[in-house]
């Protein structure tokens, strides 16, 4: 095993952190770097270095290099499952270290990046290292036909694997790009969102500690349409895990089409959330504020569209707002903060700009809309959670994902209105239905189009259930039993075991052979 790199390799020309890439098992920096900024105070938390399109080369190629050498694919599974051990202690040991500069890089509070930017990673860790010793890569196949013959069906690693991933939840995401793809045999390229670059870096770190070959695992650092898309086009990956915005994967799934590469999509969401009119009123306001604010909102599965009954419309809306005033809105590093700040300047813009739509189409804003005041908000990037009524589902905050803390109730009057509503999205990501009584809740779960449906509940990604979008939301999931299978293609091999050339079919072309007249 080689010896600890150090966390931080390097000090900038200005004194501050500086982070470079992480290729073929080596720190590698460049001519060009970028600050990484805080949300919440607009400072900047390090430096990285950014690629150019030689550095995807390099990284690429020595991904390229390590798979075709097999060192890795050629690993035993019980080893490949012992490297993954060792990281999950390596994370484990670092919980509050990394828990504190997730929340310094992303602005969401330390209590969500130690549950979901440390905690997560963790337990899904767990999952695949269980996977990578457990799952078949081989199996015998059935003897059919007349002539006598072995066959196996195998799982082989596709090669170099490209994991693209997102600012908003960097970590959990990377490792989801990563890990079941190194489980199952591959290598991989990932390239990280240049606002959220530190843990995909961290791991390069701590996947070299816990013995995987150098050039097995990469990370490049860069711009979506140059650094990702070269990435995406080029001709030595073989497969792309992208996790973004939807009209993003339309673009990865154009450029990967050139080289016939394996795509798997994990893209953006309109979540509906159904109450239904038996729910248990505490606990469904409850879980509606969790699932349209987790993360202020930025979260692809967060639940945005609330479909309420008439019957218990403004009841349910006045104790929402209440709760919602108890929330406290702060420094992300504060432990006792619910809501931190969005993610960046244009993020910021963006979620403005769709108050302001709904506002002009109609929308009741009642709470929020606007930015906090006072002690804490004269820099960084902030938006009290809003909550709109009087929305109908042809309406811009129904239909577009915004990516903020901005919650959009609808009003229906029958289960079949509000099943029509919740599925009348081009998005089929997530959805709840809240109800005490289990069984009716689970006949309107049937009836969603969406790949993940939680019944009493939100945001409950396990890694024992498949991830994934129905419809524009994606294709290919992550998580559950079958983690490993999109990292792999499917080989079948036939191994005649009849020694009898007379009876095969090869007298189609050859005629009856001179053994048999
Ligand atoms: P984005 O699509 O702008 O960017 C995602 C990543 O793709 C970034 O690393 C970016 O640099 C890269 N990228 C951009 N253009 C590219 C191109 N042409 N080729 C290759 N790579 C390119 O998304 P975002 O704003 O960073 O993230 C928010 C979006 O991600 C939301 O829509 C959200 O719903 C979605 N998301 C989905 C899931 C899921 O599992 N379904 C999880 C998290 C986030």
């Amino acid at each position: 095993m080689t010896a600890t790199l150090p966390v931080t390799p390097a000090v900038d020309r200005d004194g501050r952190p500086h982070y470079r890439m992480f290729i073929d098992g080596e720190w590698v920096d460049s001519a060009t770097s970028i600050p990484v900024i805080n949300p919440a105070t607009e400072e900047v938390v390090v430096t990285v270095a950014t690629a150019d399109t030689g550095h995807v080369d390099a990284a690429v190629a020595a991904a390229k290099r390590v798979h075709e050498s097999g060192v890795w694919r050629n690993t035993p599974q019980s080893e490949r499952a012992a490297v993954i051990d060792r990281v999950i202690a390596s994370l484990a040991a670092r919980m509050d270290e990394l828990a504190v500069l997730s929340a310094r890089e992303t602005g969401m509070p330390v209590r969500v990046a130690g549950a979901i930017g440390v905690g997560f990673p963790i337990v899904h860790l767990g999952h695949y290292a269980e996977l990578a010793r457990t799952y078949e890569f081989e199996r015998s196949g059935p003897v059919t036909g007349q002539v006598l013959s072995a066959s196996f069906i195998r799982k082989e690693p596709v090669g170099v694997c490209a994991g693209i991933v997102p600012w908003n939840f960097p970590a959990l995401i990377a490792v989801w790009k990563s890990i079941p793809a190194l489980a199952a045999g591959n290598t991989v390229v990932l390239k990280t969102d240049e606002k959220t670059p530190i843990f995909a870096l961290e791991l390069g770190a701590i996947l070299r500690d816990a013995g995987l070959p150098d050039g097995a695992y990469n990370v490049v650092v860069g711009d979506g349409p140059t650094i990702g898309g070269h990435l995406v086009k080029h001709p030595d990956v073989r497969l792309v895990s992208f996790t973004g915005s939807t009209a993003t994967g339309r673009q990865v799934m154009a450029d990967a089409s050139a080289t016939v590469k394996r795509v798997v999509l994990e893209l953006g969401g309109k979540g509906p959330n159904i109450v239904l009119d038996d729910a248990d009123l505490d606990a469904a306001v409850d879980g509606s504020i969790y699932a349209f604010l987790l993360h202020a909102g930025q979260a692809c599965e967060s639940g945005t569209r609330l479909l309420l009954p008439a019957s218990i419309h403004d009841e349910f809306v006045a104790r929402l707002v209440e709760r919602l005033k108890t929330l406290r809105i702060g420094s992300p590093l504060d432990p006792a903060t619910d809501i931190g700040a969005v993610m960046s300047k244009t993020q910021h813009e963006r979620i403005l700009g769709y108050i302001e739509k709904g506002k002009a189409e109609g929308a009741t804003l009642v709470h929020g809309g606007g930015v906090p005041t006072g002690e804490g908000f004269d820099k960084g990037f902030w938006v009290v959670p809003t909550v709109f009524t009087g929305v109908t589902n042809d309406m811009t905050i129904a239909r577009e994902e915004i990516f903020g803390p901005v919650l959009s109730v609808l009003k229906y009057d029958t289960v079949e209105e509000a099943i029509a509503i919740a599925n009348d999205t081009e998005y089929g990501l997530s959805a709840a239905v809240w109800s005490r009584d289990n069984q009716r809740a689970l006949e309107v779960a049937r009836q969603i189009e969406a790949g993940s449906v939680w019944v009493n509940d939100f945001h409950n990604i396990s890694q024992y259930l498949p991830f994934g979008g129905y419809k524009q939301s994606g294709t290919g999931r992550e998580l559950g039993p079958d983690a490993l299978g999109e990292f792999t293609q499917d080989k079948g091999i036939t191994v005649d075991l009849s020694g009898d050339v007379s009876r095969r079919a090869y007298g189609l072309v050859l005629g009856t052979p001179p053994s048999a007249e």
